[in-house]
């Protein structure tokens, strides 16, 4: 028997066998079956993922001898002369090389003609558009009214140049790429078929660079098999195809992870060396360095990662953070971009490789942010909580920030306060935070860093179990802003408002929803471990958890309570539960405020920064508008700044947080100056206040809060 290609051998001969693409045979299965056949059909989708494989299929299950079935015999004449193409009734017809007008008229006056022997007359158009727009109009009355017995299967690759009168007229399917552990399990079949030894290493390599076109996939493997003798192995393939290993890239990024450059750059000339294509390493580096970042986000399934997790170096996943991870990323992303136009892309890549090797030095602008934010709690917040020993909690709390913010462990595996999944390996801790230069000229910078060691031996809960997740050891910044007695919250609110504009999921669990029992938070501890001493503080300032957490009062919301009846303690838990089952942000606007107070009609509260204070005049009608549905009767508010105990940086703040502060303090809003005045932010238009506050009432809330919109708001 003649050898035949294996893509060809098997191409799939029933709907059942199209690899991938169960949704198109399901629906094109059921229009046989109830026998709602259309006259016009478009495939579309990626090369050789089975649109003419399917409409071969689909031409067999109207022509079938034994039809029309959407299960074809394959037996029959018609059958087998369409499999082999050669049924006088299926034409198939190659768009991209008869894409004039005359061609086309060509069909149209065929089409006239009733079947030879078959009850269909079907023209497979393949690649159609590529058609001329004048071939594709004289196509259109053809397919609107087409005899009784024609039936059009369209197949295209670019979907948006078949133009939208054929689109409408045809139904439509789109193809999808197959999966690529579907591909695997095909090459494995096919492997079997010939007798032929393949490991899944090898299969999955070349699945993978298939992407996801069955074809391309059988057509690598019959190179692969050509080589390979009976048994196709990873090694044999790796060198045809010029691949890099996972174990191969382990090794360069251990070196990259651990700041040994001069080591990853001999390391990549040797694979270069190696025949490897630059193209061919950037593409696996990048796969490799996702697959990374999935792992640290607590994903280790087999079919996205490629392999195990646990051939994924440990060095590398305890080295970088994901935002460093995400910036690696970007680099090799840009590099390949770049390397098309570069003087040498071997240079181009040499430089992403020694940038890879002091990325565990890079802080994102984010982390700054936070780091800063960190600092400005830790100096209000420590002299607060001195003046305020009434709240020993908010000491805890506080405690608890320095030690976040001192602890470089900490620091690297929390970078942000989004809430993280925490990978499945113990992690190891990082290397430390990098310190600013200029802090070690200070001469007081050996007083500081006594103080911070001191900050460290308060409450830190270092793994205990290194089995555990790395423990967070402070709430993230958005948490704190839900506890409403927080006592110098303008910096972390900022923060939460202006990068997450909604709340984090863990937070609406644990707090605003609450339409389950406070076991609810203990259930939340697992994901996302809370230190004991700020576990405490949530739950000794949220006395009335448990009775709001029932069922009952989660019935309740939102039916039009009566106003006058709600306790003035818990007005605005209330608040917070109604809307956060129909405005998530407006929640987490008024989990920001404190200091409630009632009075006929009207409520007042407390804001913690002039960002909030604006936040709510900005969305004042949305509020009312929420209040009305709330509560039975219209209801008014009042967003009042609360004053800020005035503390004067120079006196008492430890020379690294004096530092963070006077640097960043055009940045920071809602501060007092010792005179009690609003310190101004940096980029305040005030000219444009008026009209800004003027036209925000109605629009939508993230318009509001376009940078340019916020600004202090004076009556
Ligand atoms: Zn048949």
């Amino acid at each position: 028997m003649a050898y035949e290609v294996t893509a060809t051998r098997r191409r799939p001969q029933a709907f059942d066998a199209l690899a991938g693409q169960e949704f198109v045979a399901e629906t094109l299965k059921n229009t046989i079956e109830s026998k709602k056949i259309a006259h016009a059909y478009l495939f579309s989708g990626p090369r050789g993922c089975g649109k003419t494989s399917t409409a071969r299929i689909l031409a067999k299950a109207l022509n079938c001898g034994n039809g029309p079935s959407a299960t074809p015999c394959g037996k029959c004449s018609h059958c087998i002369e369409i499999s082999k193409g050669i049924s006088p009734d299926v034409i198939e017809i190659d768009g991209a090389s008869n894409t004039s007008v005359n061609d086309v008229r060509q069909i149209k006056e065929e089409v006239l003609f009733p079947p030879q022997s078959s009850r269909y007359k079907i023209y497979i158009i393949d690649e159609v558009h590529m058609l001329s727009t004048s071939a594709f109009n004289a196509l259109l009355k053809t397919i609107e009214e087409p005899p009784e017995y024609a039936v059009f299967i369209f197949a295209t690759t670019e979907l948006q140049k078949v133009p939208a009168t054929i689109k409408s007229r045809c139904q439509q399917f789109n193809f999808r790429l197959v999966p690529i552990d579907t591909v695997e399990k095909l090459l494995a079949d096919a492997a079997a078929e010939i007798g032929i030894k393949a490991d899944e290493e090898a299969l999955y390599w070349v699945a993978r660079e298939s992407t996801g076109s069955v074809r391309d996939a059988y057509t690598l493997f019959d190179q692969v098999a050509a080589f390979s003798g009976d048994h196709i192995t990873f090694e044999k393939i790796r060198d045809k195809l010029g691949l890099v290993g996972v174990d191969s890239l382990n090794v360069i990024f251990e070196d990259c992870a651990s700041g040994r450059s001069r080591e990853a750059l001999l390391k990549l000339d040797e694979f270069l060396q190696n025949g490897i294509s630059i193209e061919q390493f950037i593409a696996n580096s990048t796969d490799y360095l996702r697959s990374i970042l999935l792992i640290k986000n607590g994903i280790t399934k087999e079919s996205l990662l490629g392999q195990s997790h646990e051939r994924f170096s440990m060095t590398v996943l305890n080295s970088w953070n994901p935002i460093q991870i995400e910036r690696a990323i970007s680099i090799f992303l840009q590099l390949y971009k770049d390397i098309r136009f570069s003087l040498s892309p071997r240079y181009e890549l040499e430089l992403a490789v020694s940038r890879l090797s002091w990325l565990s030095e890079y802080v994102s602008p984010v982390e700054v942010k936070v780091a800063i934010d960190q600092a400005r709690n830790i100096l209000l917040g420590s002299q607060a909580a001195m003046q305020q020993s009434s709240r020993p909690v908010q000491g805890a709390q506080n405690g608890a920030n320095l030690a976040f913010l001192m602890n470089p462990t900490a620091w690297q595996q929390n970078p942000t306060p989004r809430t993280q999944a925490v990978p499945p390996q113990p992690l190891k801790p990082s290397k430390p935070l990098p310190v600013l230069d200029a802090l070690k000229n200070l001469p007081e910078y050996r007083n500081a860093t006594s103080v911070t060691e001191n900050a460290a031996s308060a409450p830190n809960p270092s793994p205990e179990n290194p089995d555990q997740p790395a423990p967070n050891p402070i709430p993230p910044a958005s948490q704190n802003s839900a506890q409403p007695t927080n006592q110098f919250p303008p910096a972390s609110q900022n923060f939460a408002q202006s990068t997450n504009s909604v709340p984090p999921a863990s937070q609406n669990f644990a707090q605003p929803t609450n339409s389950v029992p406070p076991a609810s938070q203990n259930s939340a501890q697992p994901t996302n471990p809370v230190p004991p001493a700020s576990q405490n503080f949530a739950q000794s300032t949220n006395p009335v958890q448990g009775e709001w957490g029932s069922a009952a009062a989660a019935v309740e919301i939102g039916r039009g309570e009566d106003f006058e009846k709600i306790p003035e303690d818990r007005i605005q838990k209330f608040v917070i539960d109604a809307l956060s089952v129909r405005d998530e942000i407006l929640a987490a606007l008024f989990m920001n405020t404190r200091a409630w107070k009632k009075s006929p009609g009207k409520v007042t509260f407390e804001v913690g920064s002039e960002f909030d204070r604006v936040s709510f005049a900005s969305s004042r009608n949305k509020i009312l508008d929420a209040f009305g549905k709330i509560f039975s009767a219209p209801v008014d508010f009042e967003a009042v700044l609360r004053k800020v105990e005035v503390v004067d940086l120079s006196e008492n703040a430890p020379p690294a947080v004096k530092l963070l502060c006077e640097t960043f303090r055009g940045s920071v809003v809602g501060v007092t100056d010792s005179a009690g005045e609003q310190v101004p932010a940096a980029s305040e238009p005030a000219q444009n206040a008026e009209s800004a506050r003027g036209e925000e009432a109605d629009s939508g809330f993230e318009e509001e809060f376009a940078p340019e919109d916020i600004m202090p708001d004076d009556d």
